[in-house]
């Protein structure tokens, strides 16, 4: 693990913030400069998000030294990639189509970013992958269920790399809630260098709050925690999350509305003459083919109707993406198609 670490992050004296130096219950708070007359928001927030962290723990089986919550889980990519890689020298891997932001978060980094291609049925070129790993690889990012394509990645395709290469697998689970019982979580004890990292933004509906997790050896997270701006995730994130993870009972009906309508989106999507491919999906979205993908785009659009256009990523030939909505919206979405010419 050393050894993936930088040098300069090994060595950091990290800050330790007035509120992190302190515990226990605070009558008197002269410590952090703070403005003292309370609205509500007036103290910092619990740097190590404790109550949150309870909360999360157990929804995903996992103890608080097992996690870390970042700004979005963008804010925990890059902070991984920060840890590990050396900017002008070490590299990552990702397979693309896969999220964006990856490659641009290596590019800020100044990491260098070497793409091995899915292969045509949108599973992992294992034996490229590999093949593409030297000495200063550091990172392999996979993306399961994989965004835009909608699928899983097999699960001895991904043991084959966490058992092959000796750097930080770092796993997005941003939609494993829509596929359930795939999560690594349960296995992550298993691979020390294995990284998942999920979020509240999808299944949850918290994208507003921008709350990421990453679930880990308490060994990773104690050196991400020591890299993190202290007082990463705001107040108001933290309350307004704690209340919204009471409800699961809600959360499990949701989740069960929008996989139904996954189903009816993916059976109504096939029956138009227009469409030619609808791949089946472990995610919150279908990649759709079309003949004509600009001018669907561009007809929806002007329908107040907005997609993701794909169709320009390596092997989504034709491609739009379409997140699933409510019935409604669905339902309006398959209108304005059935009213397209082919
Ligand atoms: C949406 C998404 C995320 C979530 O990002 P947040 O910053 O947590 O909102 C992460 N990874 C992938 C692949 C996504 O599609």
């Amino acid at each position: 693990m050393n050894n993936l670490i930088r040098p300069n992050i090994r060595n950091l004296q990290a800050y330790s913030s007035a509120r992190s130096e302190f515990e226990g219950n605070t009558s008197v708070a002269l410590d952090a400069n703070e403005n003292p007359f309370g609205n509500g928001v007036n103290r910092y927030p619990d740097p190590l998000q404790r109550a949150l962290k309870a909360r999360i723990g157990q929804l995903k089986g996992v103890g608080p030294a097992e996690l870390l919550i970042g700004n979005g889980s963008d804010g925990i990519i890059d902070l991984l990639m920060r840890c590990c890689c050396v900017p002008g020298t070490d590299e990552i891997i990702i397979t693309p189509p896969t999220y964006g932001m990856y490659a641009v978060l290596a590019q800020i980094n100044d990491v260098r970013c070497t793409a091995v291609p899915l292969n045509t049925d949108f599973s992992l070129n294992v034996d490229a992958i590999l093949a593409s790993v030297n000495p200063n690889t550091k990172m392999i990012i996979l993306c399961s269920p994989n965004n835009p394509t909608g699928n899983l990645l097999a699960v001895e395709d991904i043991g084959m790399i966490l058992n092959h290469f000796n750097g930080i697998v770092l796993l997005d689970e941003a939609y494993v809630d829509f596929s359930p019982d795939a999560s690594w979580v349960p296995r992550r004890k298993d691979f020390p260098n294995l990284v998942v990292c999920q979020t509240l933004s999808k299944a949850w509906g918290m994208a507003g709050l921008r709350l990421g997790i990453a679930i880990a050896d308490p060994e990773w997270i104690a050196v991400l925690n020591s890299m993190k701006p202290p007082y990463n995730v705001n107040q108001l994130s933290q309350e307004r999350s704690l209340a919204l993870l009471e409800d699961e009972s809600l959360f499990r009906e949701r989740l069960d509305y929008l996989l139904c309508e996954r189903k009816r989106l993916l059976t109504k999507l096939q029956e138009l003459d227009i469409v030619l491919v609808v791949f089946p999906s472990d995610a919150n979205f279908l990649l759709v083919k079309f003949e004509k993908p600009d001018v669907v785009y561009r007809c929806l659009s002007e329908q107040g109707i907005i997609v993701r256009n794909r169709s320009r990523e390596p092997l989504c030939e034709g491609c739009l993406r379409i997140t699933v909505g409510l019935q409604s919206e669905n339902d309006a979405l398959l209108n304005a198609l059935q009213n397209m010419k082919p």
